[in-house]
């Protein structure tokens, strides 16, 4: 893509169309979208207003404050952190580098939950380790209006970010946050209906050919999963057998290329019941379990 000429005055639409090149050059996926985005946020619009006035002329301030946000972009900081907001299954989350973005493959774990338990006016007790931005506990919070739910994580830096959301959406009375590893510091005989996990699950050394944004801006604390990769998901069959109620359902996120592993694991562990589930990709994605 060739770099346009600068215009005497930009307006939106020759501003987004310098943009779109000059990220794209800096190996952004998606530099249209993004540079969107973004000068949304620099001129405090929506982005579907940009589309309504492509021709609105830009004053010296309002450029300033664009650059400042693509010059972030460019140096792959992830624009989830760069706008403070990232979305997940309708609803919006505070996002920062405390806590993994929550991403649109995880929707399949609320997905999963919504199949198996179809009455969703129950009081369900829903646990989450590894709770991270506390997108996925708030998404089941909202399917089913009368659960409750334990999020715990081993970063405290997190659960201020998974308070902030739980807030946000108002489930704050409904929300307990814990900090402590995997289940470590949930009271020893409590039992839960659903257990969800987002565990980390790369392997350590496949962390540095990560894309920059996941690899220099997300929590390593969130990703890495030791030396193959199993490390956390290892220890959950003992934490399902011990956590679910009779009857009950547990969903654990799995990396792409895990999914015979984590099903031999929970069979090996004594589970009849283990499905192995494919996210919209077709790339196998999470690993359900059933009492
Ligand atoms: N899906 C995330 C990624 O590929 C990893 C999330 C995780 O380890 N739980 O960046």
């Amino acid at each position: 893509m060739n770099q346009p000429a600068i215009p005497a005055t930009w307006t939106i639409r020759t501003l987004l169309g310098w943009s779109t090149p000059w990220l794209g050059q800096r190996g952004i996926d998606s530099p249209r979208l993004d540079g969107e985005l973004l000068l949304a946020r620099a001129l405090g619009l929506r982005r579907i207003d940009l589309f309504m006035d492509p021709d609105r002329p830009l004053n010296p301030p309002e450029l300033a404050a664009f650059k400042a946000l693509i010059v972030r972009r460019a140096a792959r900081e992830p624009v989830a952190h760069i706008l403070g907001l990232r979305e997940f299954w309708g609803m919006e989350f505070f996002s920062s580098a405390a806590a993994l973005i929550p991403r649109p493959e995880t929707e399949l774990l609320v997905e999963t939950v919504l199949v198996h338990v179809a009455d969703r006016s129950t009081p369900l007790e829903i646990l989450e380790p590894c709770v991270g931005s506390g997108a996925l506990l708030c998404a089941l919070l909202k399917e089913y209006p009368s659960a409750t739910g334990v999020g715990s994580d081993l970063s405290a830096e997190a659960l201020v970010v998974a308070r902030r959301n739980v807030e946000r959406c108002g489930y704050g009375a409904r929300v307990t946050l814990l900090e402590g590893d995997l289940d470590g510091s949930v009271a020893e005989d409590r039992v839960f209906d659903v257990v969800v996990v987002n565990p980390p699950y790369i392997a350590s050394g496949a962390l540095q050919g990560l894309q920059p944004e996941v690899r220099d801006w997300e929590p390593r604390l969130a990703l890495d999963g030791g030396v193959d990769g199993l490390e956390l998901l290892r220890r959950l069959p003992a934490l399902f057998k011990r956590r679910m109620r009779p009857g009950g359902v547990a969903v654990t996120e799995i990396g792409y290329d895990q999914g015979e592993a984590v099903e031999a694991l929970f069979r090996g562990a004594g589970f009849a019941r283990v499905e192995l589930l494919k996210d919209y990709q077709r790339l196998p994605r999470a690993v359900v379990v059933r009492d």
